[in-house]
């Protein structure tokens, strides 16, 4: 039987909240379902460990992260740590250095959660976004020059590599013959870049995914620029399959994905190495909510998803359908205990209890 070692970062705020409902909810289904075990750690690595330590996690953080076959990550984010280095130290830092290249954020629009577009259904928004997770506009390369005076210069470059835009794109591609087969997907993929205004990274961007989609004969593919890709994902998101983006655009396209079906609370993200060498990191999309910190009332349906998302990746494809089929179940019931931001009066325990109840 498989037991998969599963290193746990709740990290700060409601992280600490959400994670552990997160926890309880694949417990439940691998109770349920067996077939494999959980061997979870739980790393204190946050921004009380930044209190005690100048840093985030350990020197041979990275390195002792390579001994687990995933990580669930929760969020990071306090007063006491400036949030460009509690972010780089953590996040930032597993996605370079477990080279987690492709970031997924799927976008599905469930029954019963709040959708901020009038006329659309659950069921009518289905998408997932492929985000280029290490280089692109978010590449540590940069400076300044002159520095408080009225001359300073700031200079931050954008970071395009062939292997970098050619697997990202090739993965999109993937993805959507993998939907398509499956019959979830349309068998569709849209490259969003910005290659009128951007002469040389985003020119390049799109040679790649021009070579690329020469491949694929059997998908769909086209390119949206990315402030159309966002006013499409508004006014008709039901149009859309896959979409891959560089690491500032997917940032943004996938931020607003999760508003449209549903809201912070609910959205998952995976960091995938899907070479397979490092551990990939599973998450909520949200940060640690210091606004609802403490109160237990934090939605845990993010983590939950981000669970599933592990499980599936995992190779437990069967017991993460059970978990999203829960979490579907609690959702469209109108009795369903629900968090306050779904409209409910429910507690963030409440809904894991039910979540593995339902299961
Ligand atoms: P951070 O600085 O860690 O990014 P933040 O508050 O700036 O924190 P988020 O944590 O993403 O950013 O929260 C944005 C808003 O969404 C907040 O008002 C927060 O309360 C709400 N929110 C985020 N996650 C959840 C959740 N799981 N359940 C309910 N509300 C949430």
């Amino acid at each position: 039987m498989a037991t998969y070692k599963i290193a746990v970062m709740a990290g700060d705020g409601i992280g600490n909240e959400t994670i552990p409902e997160a926890l309880k909810v694949l417990e439940a289904a691998r109770k349920k379902f067996g077939g494999f075990e959980l061997a979870c750690t739980e790393l204190p690595w946050n921004s009380d460990f930044y209190v005690k330590h100048g840093r985030m996690m350990p020197e041979d953080g990275i390195q002792q992260l390579k001994a687990y076959d995933a990580i669930l990550f929760g969020a990071v984010g306090d007063a006491r740590v400036p949030e460009h280095v509690s972010v780089a130290q953590t996040i930032l830092a597993m996605r370079r250095g477990l080279d987690q290249w492709a970031n997924i954020r799927p976008a599905r629009l469930l029954p019963g959660a709040p959708c901020p577009l009038k006329d659309k259904q659950p069921g009518q928004i289905d998408f997932v976004v492929v985000r280029e997770n290490t280089e692109g506009e978010y590449a540590d390369v940069g400076g300044n020059v002159f520095a408080g005076t009225e001359n300073e210069i700031s200079v931050q470059s954008a970071v395009f590599t062939r292997r970098g835009c050619e697997r990202i794109i090739r993965y999109g591609f993937d993805l959507a013959r993998k939907r398509k087969a499956s019959g979830v997907g349309k068998g569709q993929l849209i490259s969003v870049s910005k290659h009128n205004a951007q002469r040389h990274s985003q020119v390049f961007w799109h040679r790649v995914f021009e070579e690329v989609r020469e491949q694929y004969p059997d998908i769909e593919s086209r390119f949206l620029y990315v402030d159309a890709a966002c006013m499409d994902m508004v006014r008709k998101p039901e149009t859309f399959d896959v979409l891959v983006a560089s690491n500032l655009f997917g940032d943004i396209l996938t931020d607003l994905a999760g508003v449209v079906v549903g809201g912070l609370g609910i959205a998952p993200s995976a960091n995938l190495n899907p070479d397979r060498v490092a551990p990939s990191m599973f998450e909520p999309v949200h940060g640690s909510a210091p606004d609802i910190a403490g109160k237990g009332i934090a939605n845990p349906l993010g983590s939950v998803m981000a669970g599933a998302m592990m499980l599936d990746f995992l190779g437990q494809d069967r017991v993460a359908q059970a978990i999203v089929k829960s979490v579907e179940s609690v959702l469209s019931d109108p009795k369903g205990p629900k968090t306050p931001d779904f409209g409910g009066k429910a507690k963030t325990r409440e809904i894991g209890d039910e979540l593995a109840r339902r299961l």
